[in-house]
């Protein structure tokens, strides 16, 4: 049984605020830890589940935050940036299962840190369904027939992820206040419930289904200013919808995917 591990980290337990999970400020070594060991606590889960694989991905910011040195020796790490398929790296044909750890809710919903890839997204849509990063991704694992089994975060991203998924663990560590507060259950009882529920989950595959993207595949962005969708819109087969909406259609959800993606990097240009 082979698993694929995403993992952000605004949904890990304690993480409240932008600068706790920016690399060189305040708390952000602390953030990094209980990071780590949320994804520990994941890892073991799968581990006692009979996983023979576990493959994790670093998938936030710069995507160099996991502590490789304290991670589970079990599994393998994929650290570092720029790679194609970003959040979700090294998944492909062979995989059981994928965990979305640390998970944050979507652009405009009521969780902690919420955003949607970019704090200049307001709402990503793929054929016409509003999502956040767990169904931007989640549809790359369906894509490839694996289905998201458990997602980790705030109460706020695991409603996000059983209203999209229907059956899945989701594990809420944290309640939000605000964007930028909210009550935190301590690490370890953060931990014991992440490896409980990763268990869980594997122990009866047969029940989660792959969110299988729908062909051909339409991506739109709205951004929170109109020079951002200029910007975007300088990519080849994107279509202006309005000042601030720009969209992409593509025979596939890999290739819209990478088309959302390559408008979204052109706002930085
Ligand atoms: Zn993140």
């Amino acid at each position: 049984m082979r698993v694929f591990i995403s993992v952000d980290m605004e949904g890990i337990s304690g993480a409240v605020a932008w600068p706790q999970t920016e690399p060189g400020k305040f708390d952000y070594d602390r953030m990094r830890k209980l990071m780590t060991e949320e994804t520990n606590a994941a890892i073991e889960g799968a581990l006692e589940a009979g996983a023979t694989e576990v493959l994790v991905n670093d998938s936030h910011d710069g995507m160099r935050n996991l502590l490789l040195e304290d991670l589970n020796p079990e599994a393998r790490l994929i650290t570092g940036d720029h790679k194609p398929m970003s959040m979700m790296e090294g998944v492909g044909p062979g995989f059981d299962a994928v965990f979305l750890v640390g998970y944050h809710s979507q652009a405009g919903s009521l969780g902690v840190l919420n955003h949607t890839y970019t704090g200049r997204v307001v709402h990503y849509w793929v054929n016409g369904k509003v999502m956040g990063e767990t169904g931007m991704n989640a549809l790359i694992a369906g894509f490839h027939g694996i289905p998201v089994v458990m997602v980790t975060g705030d109460s706020a991203v695991a409603a996000e992820a059983k209203e999209l998924l229907g059956t899945v663990e989701a594990v809420a560590v944290k309640e939000p206040k605000s964007q930028f507060s909210a009550s935190c259950l301590h690490p370890k009882k953060a931990r014991a419930l992440i490896k409980e529920a990763a268990k869980k989950a594997l122990g009866n595959l047969g029940n989660y289904r792959p969110l299988v993207p729908s062909t051909p595949s339409t991506v739109r962005l709205m951004f929170n200013a109109s020079v951002y969708a200029d910007s975007a819109a300088i990519m080849p087969g994107a279509v202006r919808i309005d000042p601030l909406t720009v969209e992409f259609t593509a025979p596939e959800y890999l290739t819209a995917y990478r088309g959302a993606r390559t408008m979204m990097h052109l706002t930085f240009s």
